[in-house]
């Protein structure tokens, strides 16, 4: 353990708070038994402050917005006090990191806090904290997470759900100054973090890998009568739950690596323990929106060989999917059967990423899918990749081209033509794609475009400016989270113009690709 300066405040912890949060506790995952968890209580910091809030996830979960707002659920969500009918607790999972069996791992950081939901008819949704202390599948770590990487996670969280993205989601970012040892001395954070659900494909490669197939099936269950309860009436796999399970788990996979990739996101540490089971994304560490569109892109810094690179990830999650139906092939019972499940991925991955690159290209749902649409797809994606066009900004930039319409004459396009060397296979290219829209009426394909191609992602430069901004850059500078709040505030609605900030919205500056993100967290 190398945190330095928690200690003092370790007996603070009182047993709950007074005020009414407003949740109303479930825990389901807690009633599964003692092999899938251990339970215990967070390790406080001392003297935390907000770092970041968002009220949306917190309707969502029903909070009392004046509780949300008060000391008390500054020290719950940093883990200093227990919120009354939560049950804490850290779950064990194992997992193939890098392609390797890496045997157990676990929450080593992570304390599921419990399920909640506010009413009876909102969803209920699992709260747990990132950086809360130790647990017992903590390893050689420190329990810990820095600022710098809570802040990413805060935000990309929410981004990703503001640009319509499977996600776990972000309630809050508290820190403290007690000292942090990465790199260098940094200090600490805790994310509180909301999903239905926090199972990952490791948690069953856990139970199939020690041979515990009571445990295997008890999961399963719990995860298929929770989320896939189509599974128990299919009539696929001659009725096995288990195979329908699996294949729609792969669908969902597949449908989030189409969005991925149709957004310009690069996850960076795809190792199987940190695949949601229910098709989220999840655990953001070295992640990256791509600037200038390089499909070889390598987003983490300690990623060397490019098992992670961004044209990697949809073949990487098929390999993960691959590494669960071996996990579920004790209760699917049937080798054949598992790998036809599998099958899914390979249909569902290029159907729904063609859709969201014709949806980019504002023609789905406004045309039948034609012929040439493929070669379209190819052709842009070919002229982007060979100049490394900023991705974000050609795809903003041809949404204005179509909303001001080709009638204005040839200079209209210039502003996307000008993000070319190559004009003339842009021009080429230019031309088929407005004779594909002929016919295809222009607001709505305007309309579509804006609200598919996004102004605002979570570029790492605009990360970075505002964590140093939160750290303090010079020694004696005050903390300012404003940073955090504004990039929230873009991020929530990032189809939105926002007037008057367009920085945000700019080309990356040259520093931008310097930052070097690895796993360090
Ligand atoms: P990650 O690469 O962040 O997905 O983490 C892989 C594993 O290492 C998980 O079991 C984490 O809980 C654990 N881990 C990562 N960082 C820490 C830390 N600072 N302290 C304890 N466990 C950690
Ligand atoms: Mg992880």
């Amino acid at each position: 353990m190398n945190t330095t300066s928690e200690g003092a405040v370790a007996d603070a912890v009182s047993d709950s708070v007074s005020a009414d949060s407003g949740l109303r506790w479930n825990n389901r995952f807690a009633t599964l038994g003692p092999a899938f968890f251990t339970r215990l209580r967070s390790t406080p910091l001392p003297d935390p402050y907000w770092v970041g809030r968002s009220e949306r996830t917190a309707r969502e979960l029903g909070l009392d917005a004046d509780w949300f707002a008060s000391d008390e659920a500054l020290a719950a969500f940093t883990g200093n006090v227990v919120l009354p009918g939560s049950d804490p607790l850290a779950s064990v999972y194992s997992g193939h990191q890098f392609g390797v069996w890496a045997g157990q791992l676990g929450d080593g950081r992570a304390i599921l806090l419990g399920e909640t939901a506010a009413k009876a008819e909102t969803p209920a949704l699992e709260l747990q904290l990132k950086g809360a202390g130790r647990t017992p599948y903590s390893r050689m770590g420190d329990g810990r997470a820095v600022l710098r990487s809570s802040i990413r996670e805060f935000l990309c969280s929410e981004a990703m759900h503001g640009l319509g993205i499977p996600t776990t989601r972000a309630l809050s970012v508290t820190g403290s100054d007690a000292r942090v040892r990465r790199e260098e001395i940094e200090t600490a954070a805790v994310v509180a973090r909301v999903a239905p659900s926090f199972v990952r494909f490791g948690h069953f490669e856990h139970f199939a890998a020690n041979q515990k197939e009571d445990e295997l099936r008890t999961l399963a269950d719990f995860v298929i009568d929770s989320f896939y309860p189509a599974c128990r009436t299919t009539d696929r796999f001659g009725g096995n739950a288990y195979a329908a399970f699996l294949e729609a788990v792969s669908e969902r996979t597949a449908a989030l690596m189409a969005q991925w990739q149709a957004v310009g996101f690069c996850h960076g540490v795809m190792n199987t323990d940190n695949m949601s089971i229910l098709g989220l994304t999840i655990d953001y560490g070295p992640f990256q929106f791509l600037d200038g569109f390089d499909p070889q892109h390598i987003c983490n810094h300690s990623d060397t060989a490019g098992r992670y690179a961004f044209n990697q990830q949809p073949n990487v999650a098929y390999w993960n999917l691959f590494c669960l139906a071996q996990a579920l092939l004790p209760l699917i019972g049937d080798q054949e059967v598992a790998v036809a499940a599998l099958e899914s991925y390979k249909v569902v991955f290029p159907r729904e990423f063609e859709a969201r690159m014709r949806a980019k290209l504002g023609l789905e749902g406004l045309s039948e899918p034609a012929e040439g649409d493929r070669a379209l797809i190819e052709g842009v994606l070919k002229l982007l990749a060979a100049e490394k066009v900023d991705w974000m900004i050609f795809w903003r930039r041809l949404s204005h081209h179509v909303r001001n319409g080709n009638d204005k004459g040839d200079g209209d396009a210039e502003p996307v033509r000008d993000l070319f060397i190559d004009r003339a296979g842009f021009d080429a290219w230019l031309l088929s794609f407005s004779e594909r829209h002929t016919g295809v009426p222009r607001d709505a394909a305007a309309r579509l475009m804006f609200g598919t191609n996004p102004k605002f992602v979570l570029r790492n430069h605009l990360g970075q400016q505002a964590i140093e901004l939160a750290q303090g850059t010079s020694p004696d500078a005050a903390k300012d989270f404003a940073g955090v709040d504004r990039l929230l505030k873009l991020l929530e609605t990032p189809f939105e113009e926002h007037p008057g900030f367009d920085q945000y919205a700019g080309f990356p500056p040259d520093w931008a690709s310097s930052i070097e993100i690895s796993c360090s967290s």
